[in-house]
């Protein structure tokens, strides 16, 4: 098949949707199970795609072979329970972006223990691990409503305290419900971002990166099928 020569994908939660955690927990289809995580990776390996980090992609550049991006958002507690496991066996990086407003929280839309929110001091697990950590904003508003004094504060604090935690620059964002326009794209910049992804596929933009919304009720089969019907991307 043709595939894209770089791709970026976008989870939320990973957990047993339809096994331990009931169906009714997730009703936005927030949650992948660890198998369909597994089968994902697992295809775009037989594709030939290496994982990077978001670092390695800043530039946007046509790389030279096939990369996938791996990304999380939200700060899910199970990352670290049902992600990072199979990420290891597999031996893929990721990277994971967090809202530190959120921190112990309940996630708004997943009911029950799936729906916990990761504490600050977890994230060691993923750095440990040798994951990356990105910016989700604060507490994860819709960017674009907010005044530019609130914008600045989101993308600032938010950026600070990944900071703390990894002892180095935080360097990427991913707008919340992947949302943005050129304000919040420019108070990205400006807050010291160097790459801000969005939630659709579509041409290559720094700071409207374009992602792909991996299947979260299905396994590698949908997941071609969707590559597959990915026309715009990356910039040839
Ligand atoms: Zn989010």
């Amino acid at each position: 098949m043709s595939v894209l020569r770089a791709v970026a994908l976008a989870y939320h939660g990973v957990d047993d949707v339809g096994g331990t955690v009931p169906v009714a927990d997730d009703p936005h289809r927030l949650l992948t199970s660890p198998e369909h995580l597994r089968g994902h990776v697992r295809l775009l390996r037989r594709l030939g795609y290496r994982f990077v980090p978001a670092e390695a992609v800043l530039g946007g550049e046509r790389p030279a072979e096939r990369v996938a991006v791996l990304s999380f958002d939200d700060g899910f507690a199970n990352w670290v329970t049902h992600a990072l496991p199979v990420l290891e066996q597999e031996r893929a990086v990721a990277s994971f972006y967090v809202c530190p407003g959120w921190w112990e929280d309940q996630h708004p839309l997943v009911a029950g223990p799936a729906g916990r929110v990761m504490a600050a001091a977890d994230v060691r697990r993923l750095l440990d691990a040798g994951m990356g950590l990105g910016s989700h904003a604060w507490d994860h508003p819709d960017l674009r409503g907010l005044d530019d004094a609130e914008l600045a504060r989101q993308l600032t604090d938010s950026r600070a305290a990944v900071a703390e935690v990894t002892g180095a620059p935080c360097r990427t964002v991913a707008y919340p419900y992947g949302l943005s326009d050129p304000r919040v794209q420019a108070a990205a910049a400006a807050a010291g971002y160097e790459l801000g992804w969005g939630w659709q596929p579509g041409p290559w933009a720094v700071f409207d990166a374009p992602r792909l919304p991996a299947p979260p009720r299905h396994g590698a089969r949908r997941l071609a099928l969707k590559l597959l019907g990915v026309r715009r991307f990356w910039a040839p």
